[in-house]
């Protein structure tokens, strides 16, 4: 006979554990099944950023709630997620002062300490760092967090409250009777519940195959490195998004910063592919732009690379809900997270808890990131205009 759950979790990700994290607070009994390890997929190669500034309002306010749990990680969760301030900067030409300052108000209005800072703040908050006509979002709060810490110490106060994580499980197959989800099947047996959660990462078309649905999901890939950086550089490093390099960065420890660029992203392919090597000339690339914005680290010296991937959705943002009409009743998206999965998982977690305990969410606003967006054809975009960040 199969275990029975209120809710069985697919993929024990970051967003997985901080769904189960949430639902098991709440006294829902949850299984979480997980094809290998907890942060086996993109959330063990996440650059972990975590910060408010998003172009689209519902992420920043997300991102936002998000940031409360990090900053209280110990009280609110237990355990260590790493969470490290360095203040983040958001790099932009000056002819992108206009949106940039019109997003910076509106995060302002959320109650985000952020301002918009000229060439000689930057200088002075980053003085390794050359600044040419240009001008930045700073928010002195942010910074980055461990992805893998965040995700275990979530489904280690998972367990702590109850929930059951099957390691080493993959789901083959999604049960269904009379248009509803009954359960799934595994490589380790069958779970039965009335609700499954797709929260798969760069699998996650994958899984929607097994209920019958063909999601807008596609595989997107993303090198990143590690560059040595030497005494002479200047500190402190902030974490940086640096957008007329097409780049981001942020220190590791206090010799070493990671980069990753935000073209090139390989797009499409399988879930299934190695991610232990970066792209043959991504070391090249990212270097040469490191040095341009911080010309002291002609000296530094690539330590690794690799890759990772995660699911990503037509308009770069995640579906979050049930499914309507398009699948079957108590199948629900938490995936397509597009490359910013990361910082949002706290809030994102309690948001779609509430909204499979209750009917809707209530502590944070998830009804954006619905899927029917796609079905009728209306993409997200920032409130002032954006750029498509991976490209
Ligand atoms: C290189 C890189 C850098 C990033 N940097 C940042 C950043 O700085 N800031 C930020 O906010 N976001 C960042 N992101 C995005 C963020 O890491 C992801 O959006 C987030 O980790 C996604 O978490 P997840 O739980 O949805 O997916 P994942 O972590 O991929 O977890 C999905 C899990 O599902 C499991 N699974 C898949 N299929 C099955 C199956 N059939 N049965 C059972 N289990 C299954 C997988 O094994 C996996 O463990 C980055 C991503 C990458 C790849």
């Amino acid at each position: 006979m199969a275990d029975t759950a209120d809710v069985i979790v697919i993929g024990a990700g970051v967003q997985g554990s901080s769904l189960a994290f949430h639902l098991a607070s709440r006294g829902a009994k949850v299984v979480v099944v997980e094809r290998s390890v907890v942060a086996a997929g993109a959330t063990g190669r996440s650059s972990g950023l975590v910060r408010v500034h998003y172009e689209l309002l519902a992420e920043a306010k997300l991102a936002w709630a998000a940031q409360a749990w990090f900053r209280e990680w110990g009280e609110r969760v237990g355990g260590d997620c790493g969470f490290t301030v360095t203040g983040f900067l958001w790099v932009e030409p000056t002819a992108n002062r206009a949106r940039l300052a019109a997003n910076t108000a509106a995060h302002r209005a959320l109650g985000v300490d952020a301002s918009i800072v000229e060439a000689d703040e930057i200088r002075r908050i980053a003085p390794g760092i050359a600044v040419d006509d240009e001008v930045a979002a700073y928010e002195p709060a942010s910074g980055y967090a461990d992805p893998s810490m965040t995700a275990s110490s979530l489904m280690a106060a998972a367990k702590a409250r109850g929930a059951r994580l099957v390691q080493g499980a993959e789901v083959t197959a999604i049960q269904q009777a009379g248009g509803r989800v009954t359960g799934v099947a595994t490589s380790q047996g069958a779970f039965d519940a009335p609700v499954v959660v797709n929260a798969a990462g760069g699998w996650a078309k994958r899984v929607g195959e097994l209920a019958g649905m063909d999601l807008p999901i596609r595989v997107w890939r993303h090198d990143t490195g590690y560059l040595g950086v030497p005494a002479s550089v200047p500190r402190p490093i902030p974490v940086v998004i640096d957008n007329p390099n097409a780049m981001y960065f942020r220190p590791e420890g206090s010799d070493m910063v990671l980069v990753g660029l935000e073209d090139d992203n390989q797009i499409g392919g399988s879930p299934d592919r190695a991610t232990s090597d970066a792209g043959p000339d991504f070391e090249l690339r990212a270097a040469e732009r490191m040095v341009r914005r911080v010309p002291a680290l002609i000296d530094g010296d690539f330590r690794a690379s690799h890759s990772g991937q995660d699911g990503l959705t037509p308009d770069q943002r995640p579906f979050l809900g049930g499914v309507g009409s398009a699948g079957p009743a108590g199948f629900y998206l938490d995936c397509g997270h597009s490359g910013t999965g990361f910082k949002t998982a706290p809030a994102v977690g309690l948001g779609m808890a509430e909204l499979i305990l209750d009917g809707a969410a209530s502590s944070v606003d998830i009804a954006p990131f619905a899927y029917q967006r796609h079905l009728d054809g209306r993409p997200l975009v920032g409130e002032h205009g954006e750029e498509v960040l991976w490209r």
